[in-house]
């Protein structure tokens, strides 16, 4: 039976993802590392081995969602080793309509190491288009949503210090009723300007999520009640969160509300291969996760690193 496989890993802290499309197509989604697991190391060069010794070999697309470094740590590891089709990052390109183009200093890492590398050794003399890679198996839609970076620099909707956050590529995964959403670091106001401005708004109305990325690594300040409200029924199945770093006693912590009733009806979860029921599981308590989406409309999720 034909199966659409999506992984979240558990990278320490930041995101990284991966989608196999029913036709075996890889798709990328960010490329957090830590000391403990690199995505191209210890997944990538195991499920896509590299052929000939010094060889890049190709894969269907990579999509950095924003330049943050949590989000882009094993992006030298990965040009080391491959080619994606698509290279599908904010950037700021020539011959890109202006409003597309990213406004560098309004990107903040602790250093400049990533940006640089993906800026000088990565984009350059390519133009990336923002499109999803397209898989025809019957069922499957893979679609990518964003807002304009001029929108989130000039927009009196959206804050400016929400600027490297809100320029995040939203990515779904659609296969025979089954819905993967990876959120980003979309922060509130840019998650209702997305859902009000593209066509994300009516793919939750009509379909709804069953497994959500949480935004933003499910910190408080980015809990979108509206994402909620738009998506068909409410809540979603499983709320999924990558971790990052949070400080006690602040708002940098991860949202109560990915776990209650209101927000989750729960899902099935394959961890230390025992069935339990959760409304919300964390890369750093049930380790690196895999949905499988099957052709019959049925989901398995299993976490641990028997997913690799
Ligand atoms: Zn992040």
């Amino acid at each position: 039976m034909k199966t659409c496989d999506v992984w979240v890993f558990h990278v320490g802290r930041g995101v990284a993802g991966a989608i196999r499309t029913p036709a075996g197509k890889w798709i990328i989604v960010d490329l957090g590392a830590s000391s403990d697991f690199c995505p191209v190391e210890d997944f990538l060069l195991n499920n896509l081995p590299i052929e000939k010794e010094g060889e890049r070999r190709n894969l269907e697309q990579l999509i950095i969602s924003h330049p943050h470094n949590d989000h882009m740590t094993a992006l030298k590891r990965f040009d080391e080793n491959y080619t994606p089709g698509f290279l599908t990052v904010p950037n700021d390109n020539d011959g890109q309509n202006d409003k597309k183009k990213v406004n560098w200093e309004r990107i903040q890492n602790p250093d400049d190491e990533l940006t640089n590398y993906l800026r000088e050794k990565v984009l350059l003399g390519r133009q990336p288009p923002l499109v999803a890679v397209k898989d025809n198996t019957e069922g499957f839609h893979f679609e990518i949503y964003y807002l304009d970076p001029h929108v989130c620099e000039n927009d009196e909707d959206l804050s400016t210090s929400n600027y490297a956050n809100n320029i995040s590529i939203v990515a779904r995964v659609y296969y025979k009723g089954s819905v993967v959403l990876f959120a980003g670091d979309m922060m509130k106001d840019g998650m209702k300007k997305l859902i009000d401005t593209t066509g994300l708004g009516k793919r939750l109305e009509d379909s709804g999520v069953h497994f959500l990325v949480a935004p933003h690594h499910g910190l408080r300040s980015s809990f979108s009640v509206d994402l909620f409200d738009k998506m068909k029924g409410g809540k979603s199945a499983l709320n999924i969160i990558s971790e990052k770093e949070t400080i006690a006693d602040s708002n940098e912590i991860v949202d109560e509300r990915y776990g209650k009733e209101d927000y989750a009806s729960g899902h099935k979860v394959q961890i230390d291969g025992e069935s339990v029921s959760k409304r919300k599981i964390r890369t750093s308590v049930v380790g690196h996760i895999r949905m499988r989406l099957f052709e019959n409309g049925n989901r398995l999720v299993t976490t641990g690193d028997v997913v690799l």
